[in-house]
């Protein structure tokens, strides 16, 4: 068949995917996926949004959006999943989603590439359409029946998902009742990611977190209770040289009640626009030396009494060690404790061995204007 006669077989289909579209939002996080999950926005922003060091949701309002109207979501991907399978079946390439369909597809509209949701859903067809991440901040603050209600639409209607998983807050953990996170676990939320920051009720406070450290305890233990896998992420150097001490010791004391499946470093970095900046930007709050950070993550992993897989798969995490190369592996899997503590510890010191000016500092990148 000739090519303008072969794409002609479907066009049809490429002018139905062009006009579809469903909500997606920005965030998620580094492990889950990159393009390879599918991002379905059940809710838009964040609740709470008072956090001092956060801009994410700056000035965005809170939108609980309707079950139906998530649900309508779902089915818009599955009809888009439906179409570009059909595509790929009339190239002869039955069962298969490569380039050869994205080429077909292009060769009608080269425009559909500039479109998000038809690239959000390509792509996650093309890693195998396995992983989903619902958006946005919180999406625990659902009512539980409602996100029951969306959990089994979404497995239902996208079968190929092996793992689901979401971001909340503590706060809100703490507020359900274990009977209800067993009853969304077993709908098909399979883990959550939750940014406890610090475990240190003083910072908590200062960086109006909006929770305790015996809420967070409370939360991350239903939660693990419940069955989720639990990714708790800590932001080393968040109380600054001020309270460094007390933010890594109270911190490993919360993640020690909790014991969750992840626990995950996030450097803390004065972002531009933040109540923190001010403070940073005033002299209210001093940032640490490459090795003082790396000295309080040493004080928090030395309390560290867990079974978790500890990690350091963000960037920030960039100090460097003896070859030139990073000091820790950014796998998202990271270190298994307690076997690899004293790995990770060795690690710190090495880090800790090496000239100062060889690690990157967090001012530096801030006065680069490169955050
Ligand atoms: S709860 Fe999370 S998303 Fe909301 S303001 Fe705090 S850090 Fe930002």
């Amino acid at each position: 068949m000739a090519s303008g006669a072969k794409n002609n077989s479907y066009r049809e289909n490429v002018e139905k995917i062009s006009k579809l579209s469903f909500a997606v939002g920005v965030y998620r996080p580094p492990s889950e996926g990159g393009s390879a999950s599918i991002l379905l926005r059940i809710t838009e922003n964040c609740p709470w949004n008072k956090c001092t060091f956060c801009e994410m949701y700056k000035g965005q309002p809170f939108v609980y959006r309707p079950v139906e109207d998530i649900k309508a979501d779902i089915d818009t991907v599955r009809l888009m999943v439906d179409e570009i399978r059909e595509v790929a079946g009339k190239i002869g390439q039955e069962g298969k989603i490569n380039r050869d369909v994205l080429r077909a597809l292009l060769s009608v509209d080269p425009y559909l590439n500039d479109n998000h949701c038809f690239s959000t859903v390509f792509s996650w067809l093309y890693y195998g359409g396995k992983t989903a991440f619902l958006q946005d901040a919180d999406s625990m603050i659902m009512r539980p029946l409602e996100l029951i209600e969306v959990l089994k639409h979404l497995r239902k209607t996208l079968p190929t998902l092996t793992r689901v998983t979401s971001y909340t807050r503590s706060k809100t953990l703490s507020q359900r009742k274990l009977e209800d996170l067993k009853a969304i676990r077993e709908a098909g939320l399979d883990r959550i990611h939750v940014g406890l920051e610090t475990g240190d009720d003083e910072l908590l406070k200062i960086v109006r977190k909006g929770v305790t450290s015996a809420e967070q305890i409370e939360g991350g233990k239903k939660a693990m209770a419940a069955g989720f896998q639990l990714s708790e992420y800590w932001m080393p150097d968040l109380g600054g040289r001020e309270r460094w001490r007390q933010h890594a010791e109270n911190t490993a004391r919360v993640l020690n009640a909790i014991n969750p499946s992840y626990i995950r470093s996030r450097p803390f970095v004065p972002r531009q626009g933040t109540e923190i900046f001010n403070d940073y930007e005033q002299g209210r709050l001093h940032v640490s030396s490459p090795h003082d950070r790396l000295e309080e993550l040493q004080v928090m992993i030395e309390n560290l009494d867990v079974t978790s897989r500890v990690c350091f798969d963000h960037n920030m995490n960039s100090w460097t060690n003896k070859n030139g190369g990073l000091l820790f592996s950014q796998d998202y899997e990271g270190y298994k404790f307690p076997e690899e503590k004293q790995p990770v510890l060795e690690l710190i010191r090495e880090g800790l061995s090496i000239d100062e000016s060889r690690h990157i500092d967090v001012k530096e990148l801030i006065a680069m204007g490169s955050l």
